[in-house]
């Protein structure tokens, strides 16, 4: 029997039944338009910078027409053709194992199901831009939760390849939260508990609340009335102790730890990452670099200003929970100042410019190692402190980040005309002509960005926690065998004696140690003094002299300076509410 193919586009059948053996099985129905035909899976997700070949969970393709299975031939590693008899309906199946909980892979098991859909549907050639209908059979008693219009039969409809593929799907048995946000409706679902063993909205009855007030924030700053989606999905995943998250057009999946949320900071921080993902549905989805339009799923793009797309993002998340009147200027401060300490204590920002940890995602932060630290820096970290002396700059010329992103949203989000690096240059040159010059120098520097000046615009300033210890430069964990380094820092005390991540330490100055304590109490009976280490390194022991540094900052705290004017307080209040001068 041929298959139902009514109407343009394929119609894309997931079956989620098969919960114990973690296995989606996908069945597409076509109609080909040509006697040769090529399909792939995408090589990455949008959002997320890196080759993950989702191929290697495919498995037991299969090309069919009526009853005849039709012979495939492997064109690339992700990439099939087909000789078609004649031009009526195909249908292609095939599994997908689903056993990665990521907000970017699949999890399929008899609790729940989230499926990436790049992770899960063919691209069929010449359908790219087409409408694909989407179908699911679900395990009794689950319910699918899937931020796209359905018809009357229950299908789901994508305008084309790409919104399916921009489409996450969780599904299982789990309640639905509903609110809205200047009208548009939203929906918050959460799979995994808290501590107590409740579904978040249910553990927090402000929750919700919280959250709208967050998206309400998002589009205060963005200058627009309503959000950009016209209807919204939250996806929440509770595990044990993750974290991450990835924008969609219509939705986001946040994966966060429930440890972390018991913490009394993990809530305020989980609001960051609402707002994160939130404002992502302009700042980097609709307000999109131009090497993203369109999507090229088979490679990696080179993205140059990534650095826009997420240290923006990043910087502006601190303050949006702020801005929404969730929480205190101290406890905005603390973040700030944490991260401010994250980057000082980077010494790889001395290495990779901004420039080029955005033009480098691919394969440096997403496949960052343990030496990692050393020889890059994260284009949301510097991106973010970089964005921090952008805002304070602006406010020197009577402006702010707000107005620059407005400017661009409505010079090229709301058109759909993806941006070049110039076109950033351009927005921000032309509220503050100086930053036609200080910005590339700032985004190609190895040196960092004048911060201090620039706080002190707001009546703040950076002062050092010293540690109490002598610097060493590694950073040590208890591991299976022991006491294990699991950092060494470049140019430190423990990279002079030779010393590698991963080697396990036996003895400090001839004194056994096995734990952190017993390295502390060494250090404090031979204060400075060069010290024999005796390490484990592939199955043979190895001895070296360690010569601890004088102590060296551990972290920085941003304080309101006693002597600040009351123009600069004020100036502060403006810039942490998001508001213009
Ligand atoms: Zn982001």
């Amino acid at each position: 029997m041929d298959p139902e193919c009514s109407g343009p586009g394929p119609l894309v059948s997931l079956d989620l039944r098969a919960t114990t053996a973690h296995l989606v099985v996908v069945t597409l129905e076509l109609q080909p338009e040509q006697l040769e035909l090529a399909f792939a899976l995408p090589a990455w997700t949008p959002g997320s910078y890196l080759i993950r070949d989702y191929v290697r969970q495919l498995e037991a393709l299969e090309v069919f027409q009526g009853d005849a299975a039709l012979p495939i031939r492997r064109t690339g590693v992700a990439a099939w053709s087909v000789r078609v008899p004649r031009l009526a309906p195909l249908r292609l199946r095939y599994r997908i194992l689903a056993t990665e909980l990521t907000v970017r892979t699949c999890h399929l098991t008899a609790e729940h199901g989230f499926l990436a859909l790049a992770a899960v549907v063919l691209q069929v050639g010449g359908q790219r831009w087409l409408p694909h209908r989407l179908r699911l059979q679900l395990p009794a008693g689950w319910q699918a939760f899937v931020p796209l219009p359905a018809d009357a039969n229950g299908d789901w409809l994508a305008r084309d390849f790409d919104q399916l593929v921009d489409t996450p799907i969780e599904a299982g048995p789990h309640p639905c939260h509903s609110f809205s946000v200047a009208g548009a409706p939203h929906r918050w679902v959460s799979w995994g508990t808290t501590l107590e063993g409740a579904d978040l909205p249910a553990a927090d009855p402000h929750w919700l609340a919280d959250v709208e007030r967050v998206c309400l924030a998002c589009c205060r700053l963005m200058g627009v009335e309503r959000p950009a989606a016209e209807h919204y999905l939250f996806v929440l995943h509770l595990t044990d102790n993750g974290y991450g998250g990835l924008e969609h057009d219509l939705s986001t999946v946040l994966q966060y730890g429930r440890r972390r949320l018991a913490d009394p900071d993990g809530r305020r921080k989980l609001l960051q990452l609402v707002a994160h993902e939130y404002l992502h549905q302009w700042n980097v989805r609709r307000l999109r670099p131009a090497e993203l339009c369109p999507y090229d799923y088979d490679r990696a793009v080179v993205v140059p200003s990534l650095w826009f797309a997420e240290g923006i993002t990043s910087y502006v998340d601190q303050l949006l929970p702020h801005a929404a009147g969730l929480c205190s200027e101290g406890e905005v401060l603390g973040d700030l100042a944490a991260d401010l300490s994250r980057y000082r204590l980077t010494p790889g920002r001395a290495v990779q410019s901004l420039r080029l940890s955005s033009q480098e995602a691919w394969v440096k932060l997403y496949k960052a190692d343990a030496y990692a630290v050393d020889n890059q820096v994260s284009y949301y970290l510097k991106g973010a402190v970089v964005a921090l002396v952008l805002d304070l700059h602006l406010r020197r010329h009577r402006s702010g980040l707000p107005a620059v992103l407005r400017g661009l949203w409505r010079s090229h989000g709301c058109q759909g005309r993806g941006y070049r690096q110039e076109d950033l240059l351009n927005a921000l040159a032309a509220l503050a002509p100086d930053l036609a010059t200080l910005l590339p120098r700032w985004l190609d520097a190895l040196e960092d960005p004048p911060l201090d000046d620039y706080l002190d615009d707001v009546g703040l300033a950076l002062s050092a926690e010293t540690s109490e210890e002598p610097w060493l430069g590694w950073h040590l964990e208890i591991a299976t065998q022991g006491l294990t380094t699991r950092r060494v820092l470049r140019d430190s005390p423990a990279e002079q004696a030779g010393l590698m991540v991963g080697d396990e330490l036996i003895a400090l100055a001839g004194q056994r140690v096995q734990r952190m304590e017993d390295v502390s109490t060494v250090l404090k009976v031979w204060p400075g003094a060069p010290l024999e280490v005796l390490v484990a390194r592939d199955g043979r022991l190895l001895s070296t002299v360690l010569t601890p540094a004088p102590a060296r900052a551990k972290a920085w705290r941003l304080e309101p300076r006693p002597d600040a004017s009351a123009e600069a307080a004020e100036r502060r209040r403006r810039w942490l509410a998001l508001e213009l001068p």
